[in-house]
């Protein structure tokens, strides 16, 4: 199997500029694709930062982080990074918007081209039912947050996707330093099927009361070994993206466990959505 030798990522937000850069600091050449420049220059200013950081720290030379600055480059539109050899989409988690995507990318890559998606809950089965002529390159390559830093990639198989398809992607998650784990086609796959209803329940504890959330995430940390509570990571990651996480679930496997908890609906509803808007379960001064 050849090597992988360029990347297009499309979307340049949180995911995407963490992939890029990613990529580019393992010799791959990276496409950054967004529909926003406001994103774009946002992302090139990420990939300076973080690069910077890296030399500061002794992780690299300053020659090897102008080369991995050079492997990356900046387009509104996918039709710029036809050559590329694999294409990530990590644009906005909504199925519409991927569907539309995906039809975009079917007709600009040909086949052999993989067509991954970096999504968190969407089903790669349904994206793939949108271009049913080429749902045997389409793959789910699930990196987290912050990708140059987390080494899973959660590989999941869509019920058409091609032997081949995985074993590239596998292969490519190793080439980016990463260990590919692969996993079947249900709603949150391994990663949020298992976490998500922890989170959950931690907002249960809270709400009902059994103790206070720097109780609760002390507990766990000190207990059980997390580095991070539950109710912080949930800051984290967004309360909002755990709602809607919790969402799916629920609606898939239909069960109440999956319910998002009404304090953490609260929450989302009042605009408290962790980190990024400075409050959440905690508050975040600083942003
Ligand atoms: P984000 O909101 O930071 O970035 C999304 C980007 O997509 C934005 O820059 C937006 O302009 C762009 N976009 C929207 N429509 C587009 C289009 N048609 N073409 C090109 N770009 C478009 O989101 P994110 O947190 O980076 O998440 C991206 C994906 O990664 C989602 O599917 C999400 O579920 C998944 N994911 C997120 C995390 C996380 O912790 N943030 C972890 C794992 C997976």
């Amino acid at each position: 199997m050849s090597e992988i030798k360029s990347i297009a990522v499309i979307g340049a937000g949180t995911m995407g500029s963490g992939i890029a850069l990613t990529g580019a600091t393992s010799g791959i050449r990276a496409y950054q694709i967004d529909i926003s420049a406001e994103q774009l220059s946002r992302a090139e200013k990420y990939h300076k930062k973080t690069l910077d950081r890296n030399v500061e720290k002794q992780r690299m030379t300053a020659p090897e982080a102008a080369e991995a600055l050079k492997r990356i480059s900046f387009h509104n539109d996918m039709s710029a990074a036809k050559a590329a050899d694999f294409v990530i989409e990590a644009a906005t988690e909504n199925f519409e918007i991927k569907k539309q995507i995906f039809q975009k990318m079917e007709a600009t890559f040909p086949d052999p081209v993989i067509l991954a998606t970096n999504t968190s809950s969407i089903s790669i089965t349904a994206i793939a039912a949108a271009i049913p002529k080429a749902a045997a390159r389409v793959i789910g390559m699930h990196l987290f947050n912050p990708v140059p830093v987390m080494k899973l990639v959660e590989v999941i198989r869509g019920l058409a996707t091609s032997d081949q398809t995985v074993q590239r992607t596998m292969a490519l998650a190793t080439q980016m330093g990463k260990t590919p784990i692969l996993a079947n086609d249900r709603a949150g796959f391994v990663s949020n099927r298992v976490l998500m209803p922890m989170i959950n329940e931690a907002f249960y504890a809270w709400m009902e009361g059994v103790a206070e959330p720097a109780a609760i995430d002390e507990i766990m940390k000190l207990g059980c070994n997390f580095p991070m509570g539950p109710l912080r990571l949930a800051d984290f990651i967004g309360l909002d993206v755990c709602h809607d996480i919790l969402m799916v679930l629920w609606r898939e496997l239909a069960l109440p466990k999956y319910a998002p908890c009404p304090l953490l609906r609260q929450l989302v509803t009042a605009g408290r959505l962790g980190d990024k808007t400075g409050r959440g379960v905690y508050e975040y001064p600083a942003k």
